[in-house]
């Protein structure tokens, strides 16, 4: 049985150039900022998580391979995180990202400007500007499109303009951040979560929580609605057992059941036991008072049918809602250009081979993160750990060796309040092929410490700055 890659994103640099079979010594990664002549060429589509780790990660294990990353945008806007700068937890300032270090680190070559398309046969890439960059091996990692034109009434120009999504952070993120500020008191501010799949699948539940949570303390007697085309979530237990806690939430029935089953299945309870043990034990808490926020799932018309901006209402099949502030999050699928190449199938993501991240449809192409069609949570933290696996599979391809048998992880933190932090996590193998979850369990604890979801909050933060820096830096 080969060696397996163990986990890439729990290497450290010294196992990383092991792995690859390349140089050890200390200081043997030092790259220059010389093109090196006659030597492979990888271009990298996207210089977010997916594309930007790639490079590094490839410049660390071969520093002999030529890198460049073509990026529409200069700086790069994290969007992991960009829900507390709409809650004024950090500046927007906070989730610029800069390409100086992967630069002068890594020497990877950049060119800002838009892909439109390109040449298989060729094996060239083409720009906006009119350039024609060649490649030996090509890396895409472009992100997602969000479908606004999906919801009736909505499009690009109302997002960008009234209605913000802010699921790819920029401008919208700020929009959205000065709409709530300026809310009148006593509002209803309305969060339209997206159907399956979507990036970061505890996103849209995080920011329902930090409004609430922000909306506490500047506009108590506001009030938040979510509208849900899905019943259940990624997280769901932990984040709404948060909201019951922190927002007086009031836990749906199968909800109950579900808590008072995976408690029997811990030993927490015991087996006579029922929900009323769940209010006894303090897992859950009976609401004191009406709750600032209203779930209302699939099942119960959660699906939304037509915004209309003129009278500020938005149509669920459970009926008109009047808002003061809207943030839809659309269905989306893979960025525009994986499309434009040719490299998505009906799904609008991209199929792909899952021991190299090759794509099914072009071969010598790899698609990872947020484009690809994986069982892998649509998260930074997979796009990251992914990275890692294309770097080594592209790696392999250009020396004509095998690629080696990948593993994968995804951490996924996120915020029922400021002091509240929530988790998922997983390991992936290949297993005949595929990529299969060997994830024990998955989720912080049902009858979890103060201490435990504390320290879960500061994770959170401790995260966003070492992920940064794996990326980035
Ligand atoms: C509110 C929110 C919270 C989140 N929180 C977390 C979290 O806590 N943990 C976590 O792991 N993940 C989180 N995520 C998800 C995470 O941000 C994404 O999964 C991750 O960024 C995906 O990486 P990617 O490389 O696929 O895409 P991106 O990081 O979006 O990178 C794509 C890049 O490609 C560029 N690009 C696209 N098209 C072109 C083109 N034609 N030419 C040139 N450049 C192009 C874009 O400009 C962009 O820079 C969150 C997301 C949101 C919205």
């Amino acid at each position: 049985m080969p060696t397996p890659h163990t986990l890439p994103g729990t290497m450290n640099r010294r196992d990383f150039l092991k792995l690859g079979g390349l140089a050890t010594a200390a200081g043997a990664a030092t790259v220059s900022n010389v093109h090196a002549a006659g030597a492979a060429h990888v271009v990298i589509i996207g210089g977010g998580v997916g594309g930007a780790t790639t490079a590094k990660y490839l410049k660390l294990a071969d520093p002999s391979v030529n890198v460049t990353i073509i990026e529409k945008n200069p700086v790069y806007i994290r969007s992991y995180g960009s829900s507390e700068v709409v809650v004024g937890h950090i500046p927007y300032s906070a989730i610029e990202v800069r390409y100086d270090d992967l630069k002068k680190n890594y020497g990877i070559e950049f060119i800002f400007d838009q892909v439109t398309g390109f040449d298989a046969e060729k094996k060239t890439v083409q720009t906006a500007a009119g350039q024609s960059i060649s490649y030996d091996k090509l890396v895409v990692s472009p992100g997602i499109q969000l479908k606004y034109d999906a919801i009736p009434g909505y499009s690009e120009d109302i997002a960008n303009t009234q209605v913000p999504s802010g699921w790819i952070a920029g401008p919208q993120t700020k929009l959205l951040a000065e709409q709530l500020k300026a809310m009148p008191q006593g509002g209803t501010f309305v969060l339209v979560a997206p159907p399956n799949p979507y990036r970061c699948p505890p996103g849209p539940y995080e920011r329902t929580a930090l409004v609430t949570e922000w909306m506490l303390k500047h506009n108590p007697k506001g009030k938040v609605l979510l509208l849900d085309p899905k019943d259940n979530f990624v997280t769901d237990t932990t984040m709404l057992q948060g909201w019951n806690r922190l927002y007086n939430f009031p836990m749906p029935a199968d909800y109950e059941a579900k808590f008072v089953e995976e408690l029997k299945k811990s030993k927490v309870l015991g087996e006579s036991d029922g929900v009323a043990q769940l209010y006894e034990k303090g897992i859950l808490r009976k609401p004191t008072g009406p709750s600032m926020i209203t779930w209302i799932r699939a099942k119960e018309g959660g699906r939304v049918l037509k915004l209309d901006v003129t009278n500020k209402t938005i149509e669920s099949e459970s009926g008109v809602h009047k808002y003061d502030v809207l943030n839809i999050v659309p269905p989306m699928v893979a960025g525009k250009i994986a499309q434009d190449m040719g490299l998505t199938d009906k799904t609008g993501f991209c199929p792909i081979d899952y021991a190299t991240f090759e794509s099914s449809i072009h071969k010598g192409v790899y698609v990872l993160g947020d484009a690809s069609i994986t069982p892998m949570p649509k998260s930074g933290a997979s796009a990251n750990t992914q990275a890692k696996v294309v770097a080594m599979a592209v790696l392999a391809s250009i020396k004509g060796q095998a690629p080696g048998v990948p593993a994968w992880g995804n951490v996924c933190y996120a915020l029922a309040g400021h002091e509240y932090g929530v988790f998922v996590v997983d390991v992936f193998e290949l297993k005949d092929g595929k990529i299969t979850n060997v994830s024990g369990p998955r989720y912080q604890i049902l009858n979890a410490s103060e201490a435990q979801i504390r320290l879960a909050a500061l994770y959170t933060e401790t995260w966003v700055r070492t992920f940064t820096a794996d990326c980035f830096a």
